[in-house]
């Protein structure tokens, strides 16, 4: 570790599938961390490995020089932060918090400026990369907020993940996330339908992966949700119900901003009859149940 990280305290709240990973890495990288998590058994791993259990979020910034949060829903971000007795009722002047929850970009923004108030600083860094980026600490950490705050936080974001990008000030991290989700929901759409067709053609499903793997329809839904789908392995991964809630943020803001986007309404209504089915805590790849009904 640089001697300039080496005094640093890390808080970490959200220990889930995303969060249990990323946290384990600034352990291994030296770090002292201090965690909380809403059910208190997911931090049991960390804390045998030598994390400092926190009873709230408040005793968490309470301690840290730098917080970082991976909780599941903008509420849950703002009941953290915002909250009596969260974050930032707690934080020393001179905190850094980083929520790397996908969120909504306008909460970013409310949070940089009660945390600026407080003379803390605050980045959002949603990422993208899956249960297995996070695992592999090769996230791509989409960042919003000063250029500041960025350079302080880089070198700790650099634990976790290999493509670290300052996009701009406040919410700008949340408004990328959102293009990646518009990207990913036509995407899968695509590739369900297409190995849902390679199975009614009657081909095999796995030979066909090899073409089409390796070709220009190639990537993260394709080559590794893919195999997930053949098997029929839909274990989260990647929640429909995490997944639902950045359609909707990003359709609610594509709105405002007049934009009409189908593709991703389409994607949107897919997973809605997915979540009126009850399979809501599937991974997204569960998709293809629809086409076998
Ligand atoms: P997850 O497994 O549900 O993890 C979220 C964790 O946050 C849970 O352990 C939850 O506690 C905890 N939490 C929620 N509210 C809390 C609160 N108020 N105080 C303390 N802890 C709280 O979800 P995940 O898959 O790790 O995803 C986390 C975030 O990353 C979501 O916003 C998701 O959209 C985003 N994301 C996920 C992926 C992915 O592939 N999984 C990829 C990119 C981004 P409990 O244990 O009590 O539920």
């Amino acid at each position: 570790m640089e001697a300039s990280q080496q005094a640093r305290q890390i808080g970490f709240i959200g220990l889930g599938i995303m969060g249990r990973s990323m946290a384990g890495h600034l352990l291994a990288a030296g770090h002292t961390l201090h965690v909380y998590n809403r059910t208190r058994t997911k931090a049991d791993d960390l804390v045998a490995r030598g994390a400092h259990w926190c009873e709230t979020p408040g005793d968490v910034a309470a301690v840290s020089d730098i917080v970082i949060t991976m909780v599941g829903y903008p509420a849950d971000v703002e009941q953290v932060y915002l909250g009596a007795g969260g974050l930032l009722d707690r934080a020393r002047s001179g905190t850094m918090f980083v929520d790397m929850t996908t969120s909504s970009p306008s909460l970013a923004v409310r949070i940089a400026e009660a945390a600026r108030v407080k003379g803390c600083a605050s980045l959002d860094a949603p990422v993208s990369g899956g249960d297995i980026g996070a695992r592999d600490a090769k996230l791509s950490i989409m960042v919003g907020g000063d250029q500041a705050a960025f350079d302080t936080a880089e070198p700790v974001l650099r634990h976790m993940g290999t493509s670290i990008v300052l996009q701009g000030g406040p919410g700008t991290g949340q408004h990328t996330k959102m293009c990646n989700q518009i990207v990913i929901a036509s995407t899968i759409v695509g590739v369900t339908e297409g190995l849902a067709y390679a199975r009614r053609a009657g081909l095999h499903p796995e030979t066909v992966l090899k073409s089409i793997g390796g070709g220009a329809a190639s990537g993260f839904q394709l080559n590794v949700l893919g195999p997930r789908i053949i098997q029929g392995d839909f274990a989260p991964g990647f929640f429909i119900e995490h997944f639902l809630k950045d359609l909707g943020i990003a359709l609610g803001e594509a709105a405002q901003m007049g934009l009409e986007l189908p593709g991703l309404s389409l994607a949107r209504r897919l997973y809605e009859q997915m979540a009126a089915r009850g399979l809501e805590r599937d991974g997204t790849q569960a998709l293809l149940k629809l086409y076998e009904a």
